[in-house]
């Protein structure tokens, strides 16, 4: 069992963590609300440290993660519980499931870097389940394949608090952060959280260094007016930058929400040309079938930069990290630093 990090004693042998803002206080013998840190005799465990439900090699496109790496490999690794309790998880069956019901591997850090290195990949991303509550081992992983010279990315929820981003921002290149929504009532009754701190995290992720792409499934009936979409991306803009890559999705039914269908086209299509209008530089659908909203156009000329074939991504007028047809300068990181 490992020691968890970021939580405090209190008395009756209680214990705060404050990993991420629910800021669970659990007693003894009980588990937080994300299911995997547990409360032994007054001392809190992560007790998914070293334990992984899910491996692969995925193009990084598919997290999605389109202006970080491109056209490379990632080692994805993913364990289970989450500390969202979302009706429409795509992943529900290793989010939600116990540690009696999971099938779990041991893997340790260095043999993570050693296989992401031997796979050919260009960065390791901890996704699948919520990696923030997987928080030490990730730290602990992280922090090796920075100096082997891989690429880092968190494909997140945006729970975090302050203290868990601080410490893992000398080794976390990329935060893939999914806001779910722009109002506080669809986290309550939705997500069972807040918006304000996911708000919160992808700014702070942005003031640290990171790379920061943002995810948005776009669920009918719930978060796809216009008004609330609007405000989203002014909010992007303003807060993490007009060149944030976002991401807006095509939900289709899943899990508890069998009862509504998928998101059409037209309205995707209608985000992304608004998001164009108020001057985001790099809108993106996903989740549509080759829609060509998925290539990166050259936000001056319009030059073709990388055109995208489900996940396959196909170089054409991208210099370095500049136009080739103009030379705009293109926020877009193709080496890790
Ligand atoms: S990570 Fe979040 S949900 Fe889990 S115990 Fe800590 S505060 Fe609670």
């Amino acid at each position: 069992m490992y020691e968890a990090h970021l939580y405090t004693k209190g008395e009756n042998n209680n214990v705060t963590c404050s990993l991420c803002n629910h800021r669970c206080v659990i007693k003894e013998g009980k588990q937080g609300i994300c299911g995997v840190r547990h409360n032994i005799g007054g001392i809190l465990y992560a007790m998914t440290y070293r334990k992984i439900s899910a491996e692969a090699v995925d193009p990084i496109e598919k997290k999605p993660l389109f202006h970080y790496l491109p056209g490379t490999l990632s080692y994805s690794l993913g364990s289970i519980g989450c500390n969202f309790h979302c009706q429409h998880c795509q992943n529900w069956h290793i989010s939600r499931t116990s540690f009696k019901d999971a099938s779990l591997r041991d893997l340790a850090p260095e043999e993570g870097v050693r296989r992401a290195l031997a796979s050919g990949s260009a960065s390791i991303s901890w996704t699948y389940n919520e990696p923030s509550i997987w928080h030490e081992y990730p730290l602990a992983m992280g922090k090796l394949a920075r100096s082997k010279g891989l690429g880092t990315v968190y494909v997140t929820n945006g729970y975090i608090t302050e203290e868990g981003l601080r410490e893992l921002s000398p080794m976390l290149g990329a935060y893939r952060v999914d806001i779910k929504a722009f109002t506080e009532d669809f986290y309550k009754k939705v997500c069972g959280a807040h918006l304000q701190p996911v708000l919160d995290s992808a700014a702070l992720a942005k003031d640290l260094g990171m790379h920061v792409e943002t995810v948005t499934l776009v669920i009918p009936g719930l978060n796809d007016s216009m008004e609330e979409q609007t405000a989203l991306i002014r909010w992007v803009i303003e807060h993490l930058g007009p060149s944030t890559p976002m991401h807006f999705s095509a939900f289709h039914p899943d899990y508890k929400m069998t009862d509504r269908g998928a998101t059409p086209v037209a309205t995707l299509e209608k985000i992304y040309n608004k998001a164009k209008e108020l001057g985001l530089r790099y809108p993106y659908v996903g989740n549509v079938w080759d829609s060509g909203y998925e290539n990166t156009y050259c936000p001056a000329c319009g030059a073709m930069l990388i055109e995208r074939q489900g996940f396959t991504s196909l170089m054409r007028d991208l210099d370095g990290e500049q136009c080739g047809n103009c030379g705009e300068k293109i926020e877009i990181v193709r080496h890790v630093r």
